[in-house]
């Protein structure tokens, strides 16, 4: 969403949210946390708070369908009480629908804030990181009895990266061959790895990876802390759970959670935080990865920074349509991010596999050949 797109949602936003089914007036009405994708509100009515949101359509096809998935999610987190993950609750509009539709077309939808909770912006400690592990192994084993067909697909092709891949040479074509000097290596870094980013893909299609609800954007960002405890209490931003493969979270997790930032590119991934966040992963998900997802994490753990390095230098290409930016070049300096993070994971591939081996007890240590 680019920023006239968050103006303009901020101007109507005041309209739309009388028309949900709120205890009491709204008062006030702000634009809300760091999220790139939906354009994010707080509202105060009363003495209660909410998060409204604008859905991004230029990414999501058919916003109806989140709010399906969230209701089928939250019904499901209900008989599961036990599992000591807040989904927040959606509060529907006043005609009984679970969303309202602006006289733009724009889908706004609202849910209950979750209080004294908040995100980090790096993780400080080691504990942090076993809560992030913990979490996302708790919303694993929470959806692990919800059959894939209840949910229906709201961003398709999400995560598959040869479609990025695609989708990046297009967008290319259409270009003039002479960049500048920073885009030129990307655009090199990508290609010299191209060959391969088909390895989750290939597995699923063949039946060789199980095909289960995943959250699709378990990154730092989306992950609440609880701000007295520090334990890690909600997974948020459930617009792409979805069916797919764990690798998908598993890979955007610790891309998002490992990279440093402190490489020569600003990158570097640090092993002592993924062995954190696996050990707590792998105890929390107690045998739930069959022995194939575990041999496949090491790939997915270097595919999925790869993948969003292709849809950040495919947005910079196209005009920063799906992620915002606050300066010109931020996709392609982001995309740079993501491929030096691929390449540091890549020197410690050995590394990355002992982890992945010890913390599950099955996957393999030795580095392999092939690279994507
Ligand atoms: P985006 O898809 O744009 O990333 P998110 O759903 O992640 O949007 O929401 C943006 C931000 O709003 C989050 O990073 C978080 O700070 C805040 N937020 C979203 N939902 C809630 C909630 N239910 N309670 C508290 N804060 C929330
Ligand atoms: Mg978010």
């Amino acid at each position: 969403m680019n920023e006239s797109a968050l103006r303009n949602a901020e101007t109507i936003a005041s309209g739309i949210v009388d028309r949900f089914a709120l205890p009491a007036p709204a008062g006030s009405i702000e634009p809300y946390g760091g999220g790139l994708i939906n354009a994010t509100f707080l509202v105060t009515a009363g003495d209660a708070r909410y998060i409204l949101q604008r859905v991004n359509d230029s990414v999501f096809p058919e916003p109806e369908r989140i709010l399906s998935n969230l209701s089928v999610l939250a019904g499901h987190a209900a008989t599961h009480a036990e599992s000591k993950l807040r989904i927040p609750a959606l509060i529907g509009a006043r005609d009984g629908l679970s969303f309202v539709r602006d006289g733009q077309g724009g889908f706004w939808h609202l849910m209950a804030f979750i209080p004294n909770a908040l995100g980090l912006a790096r993780i400080e400690d080691l504990e942090q990181a076993r809560e992030i592990g913990r979490i996302l192994g708790r919303f694993h084993v929470l959806v692990s009895d919800l059959p894939v067909e209840r949910l229906a697909v709201t961003l398709p092709r999400f995560h598959v990266t040869p479609g990025y891949l695609e989708r990046f040479k297009q967008v290319l074509a259409t270009h003039a061959t002479a960049h500048p000097e920073a885009l030129s290596q990307a655009i090199a870094c990508v290609t010299a790895r191209q060959a391969g980013v088909g390895v989750l893909e290939a597995a699923r299609r063949d039946g060789r990876l199980p095909v289960r609800v995943v959250h699709g954007d378990p990154k730092l960002d989306n992950i609440l802390f609880d701000r007295v405890t520090g334990r890690a209490i909600s997974l948020i931003d459930l617009d792409t759970v979805q069916a797919g493969l764990v690798h998908y979270d598993i890979g955007d997790c610790l891309r998002s959670c490992c990279n440093r930032r402190d490489g020569p590119a600003g990158a570097g991934f640090d092993l002592d935080l993924c062995r954190a966040i696996l050990v707590a992963y792998a105890e929390e998900t107690d045998g739930l990865l069959d022995a194939t997802e575990i041999e496949l994490l090491f790939d997915a753990i270097r595919l999925i920074p790869f993948e969003l390095a292709l849809r950040f230098l495919t947005d910079h290409l196209e005009g920063n349509r799906c992620f915002r930016v606050t300066e010109r070049g931020q996709n392609l300096h982001k995309a740079r991010v993501q491929l030096a993070l691929v390449a540091d994971i890549e020197t410690k591939e050995r590394a990355i596999r002992g982890i992945v081996a010890a913390c599950f007890k099955g996957g393999e240590t030795g580095p392999r050949d092939r690279r994507f």
